[in-house]
């Protein structure tokens, strides 16, 4: 039976204990140890005697150089979340007891251009920030008794002629060499490693970009102390929206009792440091949730971070040395607005899992890592670059503009019908490969859902009109929706 990528993409997103494990290697290093080098070293400590994390900046709990976004909101998406537990058993339940919060269905809220949508939420998001996150992954890491982390600066590999077979890094400006059986790059989007590879005569693998544009700011407010009336809100606006000009905004209760709050633009629009023009907007332009929650003190300033592009690159295993994987943003990196990247990282490690676990020949290039990899990275990329590729005008082949029509088909319908909407969901929050959404029982049902919802919207005198119900595909590429900014995920 032929397996496709929505068949691929459900085997990885198994929620199935890891098998035992079996030692392949006598060492393996991970070059990087923020989220995707961590869960990449717990995936490796089955199958090494000892694994190795490089990672530049010392252990911290807050923002750190190597990742300059730190501060900004992270929501972890539900296929995250499950992969995470999956590794680290009983990991949500122990970051609540340290002071994350564990968000159900009722306390959610999502809005789209001010109307609040049905909440197809059915699972409990883990909300906490991404220090607190990274800190308790690298502490469950860390424990594990093959494992360990040095700080230093990853500056070369060493390469025979078929195969990786050391990594080279520098301590205080002493450089040291390590021996390897497996490498993983989880340097993050600015890794070094292409250069590393066409300096020791390899291919460098295409990189692939579309512009994203956006520009973040996110402060911290002091929240009362227990769970609010409401802890994960989502507010997405049209470009051009009457209702605020944030394209998205989002609020969660996160640990040391504050409120976390992001306002993403697009393009010129940059939302500031000030202080007060951060707290107008909330309370202006928002559901009435951000206006109570900036009511509480600030927490420290409001810092801000732009994104240029999404990114990919398209490792081809044919011109990669053996014993070499790239996990994460190293790989792949995204619109942030989807929330996808710390539930890629998490899919990246089930690639893993599965490749390890099915008793690879490591004297060839990892083939069938890259092609699971690449089901993943398609799938994320599918719904993150949807919008931006039409915001700026950028062609887009037949298939990928019936794609961005059906899903904006099924998007429209998610907002009033509830089955439509989980499925909708689960696809966003990568449970579920995109195809899922393609079905022809859930396209005519979201065709029919949208039709009754429009004719509730017309005038009774009016009815006999014959009007588009939701948009065209070729309406859907000019105007930039499809899977609408941030739709995704969070919340409803
Ligand atoms: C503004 C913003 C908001 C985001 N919001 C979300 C969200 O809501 N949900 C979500 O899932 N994702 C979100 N993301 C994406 C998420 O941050 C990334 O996908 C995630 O950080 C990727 O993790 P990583 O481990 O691959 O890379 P990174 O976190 O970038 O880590 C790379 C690591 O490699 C280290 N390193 C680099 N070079 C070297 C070297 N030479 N030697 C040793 N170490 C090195 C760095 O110090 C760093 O620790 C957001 C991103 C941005 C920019």
């Amino acid at each position: 039976m032929r397996t496709g990528p929505r068949q691929v993409f459900a085997q990885l997103s198994s929620t199935r204990p890891p098998a035992h494990p079996v030692q392949l290697v006598d060492t393996a290093v991970v070059l990087g140890g923020s989220v995707a080098g961590l869960l990449a070293a717990r995936v490796l400590a089955d199958h090494a005697g000892s694994v190795l994390i490089i990672e530049r900046d010392a252990p911290t709990g807050g923002g750190r150089r190597g990742v300059p976004h730190g501060l900004q909101i992270h929501l972890l998406l539900a296929g995250g979340r499950v992969q995470i537990e999956r590794w680290f058993p009983g990991f949500g339940e122990q970051a609540a007891a340290l002071g994350a919060v564990l968000v159900d269905p009722a306390h959610s809220a999502a809005y789209s251009d001010g109307l609040r949508r049905v909440n197809a939420q059915e699972d409990v998001v883990l909300s906490c920030s991404r220090p607190f996150l990274e800190e308790q992954l690298r502490n469950r890491t860390l424990a594990l008794p093959n494992v360990r982390l040095v700080t230093g600066q990853a500056c070369g590999l060493d390469i025979d002629a078929t195969a990786v077979t050391g990594v080279r890094y520098r301590v205080d400006g002493v450089e040291h060499v390590q021996p390897a059986g497996l490498v993983v790059d989880a340097m993050g989007r600015a890794s070094r490693l292409s250069d590393w590879l066409e300096h020791a005569g390899w291919k460098r693998p295409p990189l692939r970009r579309v512009p994203a544009d956006v520009n973040y700011a996110t402060g911290f407010f002091r929240r009362e102390p227990g769970l609010p009336d409401v802890a994960n809100v989502i507010a997405r606006h049209r470009p051009g929206s009457p209702v605020s000009r944030v394209g998205v905004a989002s609020l969660k209760a996160i640990e040391d009792d504050r409120w976390q709050i992001t306002l993403a633009c697009y393009g010129e629009d940059r939302p500031g440091r000030d202080d007060d023009e951060f707290v107008a907007l909330c309370r202006s332009e928002l559901p009435s949730f951000f206006g109570e929650a900036v009511d509480g003190d600030p927490v420290g300033p409001i810092e801000t971070y732009h994104q240029a592009d999404s990114r990919r690159r398209d490792f081809c295993p044919d011109s990669l040395p053996a014993r070499l994987i790239g996990v994460g943003d190293a790989v792949a990196s995204f619109n942030p607005v989807y929330g996808q990247g710390l539930s890629s990282a998490a899919l990246h490690a089930a690639c893993l899992a599965a490749y390890l676990q099915s008793g690879p020949r490591l004297t060839a290039p990892a083939r069938s890592f890259f092609a699971m990899q690449r089901v993943v990275v398609d799938a994320a990329w599918e719904i993150s670059t949807a919008a931006d590729k039409a915001r700026h005008h950028l062609e887009a082949s037949w298939r990928e503009r019936l794609g961005r029509w059906i899903r904006a088909q099924v998007q429209a319908a998610s907002a009033t019908d509830v089955v439509i909407a989980r499925r909708f969901r689960a696809v966003t929050v990568m449970l579920e490969h995109p195809a899922a959404l393609s079905t022809p029982g859930l396209l005519a049902r979201a065709l029919l859902a949208n039709r009754l919802a429009m004719r509730r919207h017309t005038p009774r005198g009016h009815r006999t009109q014959r009007r588009p119900c939701v948009r065209r595909p070729q309406d859907v590429r000019r105007d930039g929706e499809g899977v609408g900014a941030g739709e995704s995920q969070h919340s409803a």
